[in-house]
């Protein structure tokens, strides 16, 4: 079967897993790993469904944590944010989820928008943080209806293992930064010296949901391509990656 690597254009791929009918292979050229077939849009909405049932009881609870650890990235992107100009600092949260890490920009002085795919999500972001502004679809979506806006930095945290099409998806984001804005983006590391090699063992290991796993290099190449220069890793003890990127 061929399957074209989205990072390198390499059609020649190796089996990683065969799970529960879910193949992933590896790039033999460039060592992206990814779902042989992408789930389609019906999968995925069939997951978001599922991810976010019961959000106000489950999910949404656990929101003084949230909001502390996002006070906490709020205040290290504000330190590294140019801010050339007289007015307030602007914010771009990509899968903005229930809108905690938007608030906490904006408190910390960012006017801010907030992207998100999930209804029942964007609903609860309106309800409890109306100062800000959510915008309901993909950022592809909200790049086209954004007319020309740009951020000085964008947040984009364990939200990209779940794109199906990687280089739309990093194409908007890059449009929508200004010269030098900050980019904080965090993904599953599938390079982690601590990833357990048993992939079934690893709780980040879960497609169709994550469909995408990158590595230190494959990353650094996807947003190479358009135009987004990784400038430090910083260190985390879970398999994680967490990376600070600029446009160049
Ligand atoms: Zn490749």
């Amino acid at each position: 079967m061929s399957t074209t690597c989205q990072i390198c254009g390499s059609t020649s791929t190796t089996p990683v897993i065969a799970q529960d009918d879910v193949a992933v292979v590896t790039c033999t050229e460039c060592n992206f790993v990814f779902m042989e077939t992408m789930p389609s849009e019906e999968v995925q909405a069939a997951i978001y469904d599922d991810a976010y049932d019961g959000a106000s009881a489950g999910y949404f609870a656990k929101v003084d944590s949230k909001m502390r650890r996002s006070r906490r990235r709020a205040r290290a992107i504000l330190r590294m944010t140019a801010n050339k100009s007289d007015t307030r600092p602007r914010f771009l949260d990509v899968g903005a989820n229930g809108g905690f890490m938007t608030e906490a920009a904006r408190e910390q002085g960012f006017d801010c928008v907030g992207v998100e795919i999930d209804q029942a999500s964007v609903a609860y972001a309106r309800e409890h943080y109306s100062a800000n502004e959510f915008f309901l679809g993909s950022i592809e979506a909200y790049q086209e209806a954004a007319n020309g806006a740009t951020f000085d930095a964008v947040y984009c945290s364990e939200v990209i293992e779940h794109v199906p099409d990687l280089n739309p998806f990093v194409e908007a984001i890059a449009k929508l930064m200004t010269p030098d804005a900050l980019l904080y983006l965090t993904t599953p590391d599938y390079g982690h010296w601590r990833r357990p090699k048993n992939l079934p063992e690893w709780d980040a290991f879960c497609p169709p949901s994550h469909c995408v796993y990158f590595d230190r290099q494959t990353l650094s190449r996807l947003l190479e391509k358009h135009g987004l220069k990784i400038f430090r890793y910083r260190f985390s003890l879970k398999p994680g990656l967490k990376v600070l990127a600029r446009k160049f």
